[in-house]
């Protein structure tokens, strides 16, 4: 059975190996017992119920929270050649009966259901009618009161599956680790006995990042400044700050959308599809935005303002990089938004013992906003992983990249105002004497007299609230609670203005532009989105990013080569290979690139140079101009520059010189520490495919240094 669902994997979506878990929640599923499935969002939960439900007789029921998604699921999976339907209010009833009819005849062998549809009696009568073998359950936590999406509706799947005449196998799939709803999930969904797994909760392709007192609006400014064409969310706390927010970066030029309690159905739908299929790159929302969108190419999540913990964190977090490409996460902490979360629960909790409960998981929250640890470790040993690693090199605290700058006195001026003014006003009211102005408030109160007025100059209004928020979130002061917030010293302020100890402030270097896509990734991009409109189905379902990736790195120019590439099952590669193949072919031609299998001596098919154009003089070949550049001492970064070329180009004109027989100077194009380790794996597993090389090497080293480690050792 296990090989069945192996062959799935590969011939349908297109993956070489199932990921951590996934093996044991199938054959636990196959071989017919309960199953509870725990994995983190991105983590690969869908494939774990779709394989067994192709393999089991009869159908399989799958109970989703989000009708408007559901199509988009639907989709993607006849897209690789898997039978699947869902029905939703919007079919009529004889749509239904259609659907039924050709699950009887198993035509159709999943069938999406939303749970509000199995509260209803005529639907449930309907059901009989056909062999129901496994109910899997998606967002299994909406079931218990104690997670953060309750749905009632959850609540008739149990008496569902106990009317059902044979008891179909059932398998509940979440991204909640709280023992609570675990034990919930079992209980209300009458699960038997079941075999629970929980997998790692590290994602490793996520990068975390926590800033502390960052002027939150120009940081956001400037990150969609920086990542343009890259999908982002962006979570607000509150509708006024969506909105706000929302404004502001359509005022900047930015392509945003929005998603909040507050709109009507429409106007979320709407920009919730917007989002999906790629039209806007930026989505602003609260939290009701994301849960059972698996949008796979979200490269970024910023969040506003810190969550209530780390689960609800963790969740909309983890809505980045579900394709397994690099993610970047980032939470804005300002010193308010512990006291924002600590009101919300007070109002919205009565029970002592889960406001308690609630206190203390904000707590860790908070505390994960400061910790100088690896971020990464705090958060996998909040879901109970004591082994992880100290350093996962790529977490905001393991790559601090920030410079530090010394404001001891600028804090001693602030410090010393506030205790002037008596510790007893607001933010606004400190900046102002701090700046000397000349308001009627300051003079009724004679702040105008302190030897503190007006003695900070060199910063705006607004640069001077950053900078006291700032020494809030690092602890230097602190806020009362309620609607006016004041500011007063706390002990860590009374050593600095002992001049007992100094004051630095971290100056981040982000937001960095990430990598530029190359050209081709762009093409392949524009491909995907014309196909998408043609077919009506988000960008992500005909590929995902991280599959244009690796065709813009590998260059496959055939069927067989595309068909290597992860992503591309068979279904895809008949529909779509005609379509990509061609643009592939067209970008290594006008570029003169050498596509990998070429620097093996026997294959070179370099003949596939552009001839020169009719009618213009022969010129030196584009590649041997890189090469006198290379040889007149230039780096790579200067002759790419000159000759507008990207540097892996550059890269791929010297690999191809040496391939030609030039003598070329590696040590540029090779770093030092890369090289015993490609050798490394060459000699293990052999030089004759560029793909498993790269698979096995760690990610950082490029398919160009590798090309031209081949070429230096003639390979
Ligand atoms: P979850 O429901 O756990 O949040 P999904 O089922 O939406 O995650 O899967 C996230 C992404 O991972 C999808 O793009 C999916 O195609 C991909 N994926 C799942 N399993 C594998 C695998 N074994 N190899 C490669 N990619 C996978
Ligand atoms: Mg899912
Ligand atoms: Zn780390």
């Amino acid at each position: 059975m296990l090989t069945a669902a192996l062959n799935i994997l590969q011939k349908h979506y297109g993956y070489p190996a199932f990921r951590s878990g996934q093996k044991k929640i199938i054959s636990s599923l196959l071989s017919g017992k309960d199953t509870l499935a725990i994995m983190p969002t991105g983590a690969g939960k869908s494939l774990c119920f779709q394989i067994p439900a192709m393999l089991l007789p009869g159908l399989t029921l799958v109970v989703s929270p989000l009708i408007s998604l559901m199509k988009d699921q639907v989709d993607a999976l006849s897209n690789i050649g898997l039978a699947a339907a869902y029905i939703n209010s919007s079919l009529t009833l004889s749509q239904t009966k259609e659907r039924l009819y050709l699950a009887k005849q198993g035509k159709i062998k999943l069938l999406y259901v939303a749970p509000e549809r199995l509260e209803s009696d005529s639907f449930r009568q309907l059901l009989t009618s056909v062999r129901i073998s496994f109910i899997a359950i998606d967002e299994a936590h909406c079931v218990s009161q104690w997670g953060h999406d309750f749905r009632p509706s959850y609540r008739a799947i149990a008496p569902l599956i106990s009317s059902l005449t044979n008891r179909p196998l059932v398998g509940a799939f979440t991204a909640t680790a709280t023992t609570d709803v675990q034990v919930d999930i079992t209980r209300l969904l009458a699960m038997q006995h079941p075999n629970t797994y929980i997998t790692s909760f590290d994602r490793k392709n996520l990068s975390f990042t926590v800033l502390r007192g960052e002027n939150k609006q120009n940081f956001v400014l400037k990150y969609a400044d920086a990542n343009p064409q890259q999908s982002g969310i962006i979570y607000a706390a509150t509708r006024r700050e969506v909105d706000a927010l929302y404004e502001l970066l359509l005022k900047h030029g930015h392509s945003a959308g929005r998603y909040h309690a507050g709109m009507t159905d429409d106007e979320r739908s709407a920009s919730q599809e917007a989002f999906i299929y790629d039209d806007i790159h930026l989505m602003v929302a609260t939290n009701a935005f994301g849960m059972g969108i698996d949008k796979s190419n979200v490269r970024y999540v910023i969040h506003y303002n810190m969550p209530k913990n780390m689960e609800a964190y963790y969740q909309e977090a983890g809505r980045a990089g579900r394709d397994g490409e690099p993610g970047d996460c980032i939470l804005l902490f300002s010193p308010q938004d512990p006291l924002t979360q600590k009101y919300l629960i007070e109002q919205s909790i009565s029970d002592p013992e889960r406001k308690t409960h609630e206190f203390s998981r904000l707590q860790f929250m908070v505390d994960y906003c400061h910790t100088p640890r690896c971020l990464r470790k705090f958060i996998l040993g909040y879901f109970g992983e004591s082994d992880s690693p100290e350093q996962c090199g790529n977490c905001g605290n393991c790559n601090d990249d920030s410079e530090l700058t010394d404001i001891t006195v600028d804090a001693q001026k602030i410090f010393s105002c506030i205790l002037r003014m008596k510790e007893r006003w607001g933010i606004a009211l400190v900046v102002d004497v701090l700046r000397g102005g000349k308001t009627k408030k300051i003079r009724e109160l004679a702040f105008d007299t302190l030897s503190t007025y007006g003695i900070v100059t060199d910063y705006s209004a607004q640069e001077l609230k950053d900078l006291i928020n700032m020494l809030t979130a690092e602890d230097y002061l602190s806020l009362s609670e309620g609607k006016y917030p004041i500011i007063k010293l706390a002990p860590r302020a009374y050593t600095v203005l002992k001049g007992e100890a100094r004051v630095w402030q971290k100056v981040h270097k982000r937001p960095v532009k990430k990598a530029a896509d190359n050209s081709l990734f762009e093409l392949l991009r524009q491909l995907r989105r014309q196909l998408a409109e043609r077919e009506q189905v988000p960008p992500y379902v005909i590929f995902a990013d991280s599959t244009l990736r690796e065709m813009s790195e590998v260059y496959p120019l055939d069927h067989a080569a595309l068909r290597t590439i992860k992503g591309v099952g068979e279904t895809k590669l008949a529909r779509y290979g005609d379509e990509f193949l061609p643009v592939i072919k067209e970008y290594v031609t006008a570029n003169q690139i050498i596509v990998p299998q070429a620097v093996l001596p026997t294959t070179i098919p370099i003949t596939s140079t552009p001839a020169a154009k009719p009618g213009k003089p022969a010129e030196t070949p584009s590649h041997v101009l890189t090469m006198e550049l290379y040889k007149q001492g230039k780096t790579l970064e200067e002759i790419a520059a000159e000759r507008s070329l990207r540097i892996i180009t550059v890269q791929d004109h010297l690999v191809r010189c040496s391939a030609e027989g030039h003598e070329i100077d590696w040590s540029p194009l090779i770093p030092p520490e890369e090289e015993p380790l490609i050798l490394n794996v060459i000699e293990s597993i052999g030089a004759t495919m560029l793909k498993p090389i790269k698979e096995a090497l760690p990610p950082k080293i490029s398919y160009e240094t590798i090309k031209a480690v081949l070429c230096k050792h003639k390979m």
